[in-house]
């Protein structure tokens, strides 16, 4: 088996070791002995989405998402928009995540218009929301512990449902605390570099709907997840006592 991973605007959006989450998604294939191509998609490449079986978006600040609007705009928005309809798995973080919404308005008034390929949007607010965060991620049942650092508050509209609930921390607005947001495969979120390192269901999960899509059903082998388990538990405890 082979996974393709296309890591959308590597040269532009990678945040506190947003690339981190690919090498846990590659590290978790290959020691169960499947193959893993990741190829980078930076601006003025085209997207051809049918090459990949999963997409990676990582985080940026205001000023990375202001460059890359242009090459956004047109063939890779409506390339982006198909195949996640056709349900190619992506996971998108933080300035990715809102890239995959209607707009983000930045605290300072500039406008965005980003892909709208799923239902929500973001408007910047001066306050910074920062820290370790925790959600309750209704689809798997576990505790995802992340890190987070926006001024954008997402809003989601009624086609899309959040990932989770937030449990410490802010999530996608700080007020109705939802966090992230599911939509056929795609998986988004404000939790950066450490998600799914910290996170081995999640990860799993995620490497389990792109392989099924690509190969049927599979099992995946279990791995020995100690120390990540307590990576995670450490969090969690640390933020319960918040
Ligand atoms: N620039 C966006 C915001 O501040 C996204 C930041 C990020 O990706 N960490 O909301």
């Amino acid at each position: 088996m082979e996974l393709k991973i296309g890591h959308l605007y590597p040269d532009v959006l990678n945040l506190y070791g947003d690339r981190g989450n690919i090498l846990c998604m590659e590290k978790r294939l290959q020691w169960r002995g499947i193959d893993v191509v990741t190829t980078g998609v930076p601006i003025g490449e085209p997207l051809k989405a049918s090459d990949f079986d999963l997409l990676f978006i990582g985080g940026g600040q205001d000023f990375e998402q202001e460059v890359l609007l242009a090459d956004l705009a047109g063939a890779k928005t409506a390339e982006l928009k198909a195949a996640i309809e056709d349900g190619i798995p992506v996971l998108a973080i933080c300035g990715g995540y809102q890239m995959l919404g209607a707009y983000y308005k930045t605290w300072d008034g500039h406008q965005c218009d980003f892909t709208g390929a799923l239902d929500l949007y973001t408007v910047g607010s001066k306050e910074r929301m920062i820290g370790n965060y925790a959600f309750a991620c209704d689809e798997l049942g576990v505790n995802v512990v992340g890190f987070e650092n926006h001024s954008g508050k997402t809003w989601l509209g009624p086609s899309v449902k959040p990932m989770g609930t937030v449990l410490a921390g802010f999530g996608n607005n700080g007020e109705d605390k939802t966090e992230g947001a599911r939509y056929k495969n795609v998986f988004a979120t404000y939790s950066h570099g450490c998600l799914l390192p910290k996170n081995p269901a999640l990860a799993d999960h995620i490497l389990k709907t792109a392989l099924e899509r690509k190969y049927g059903q599979i099992d995946l082998a279990p791995l020995d997840d100690h120390l990540e388990h307590s990576a995670h538990d450490y969090m969690e405890r640390r933020l319960s006592r918040n």
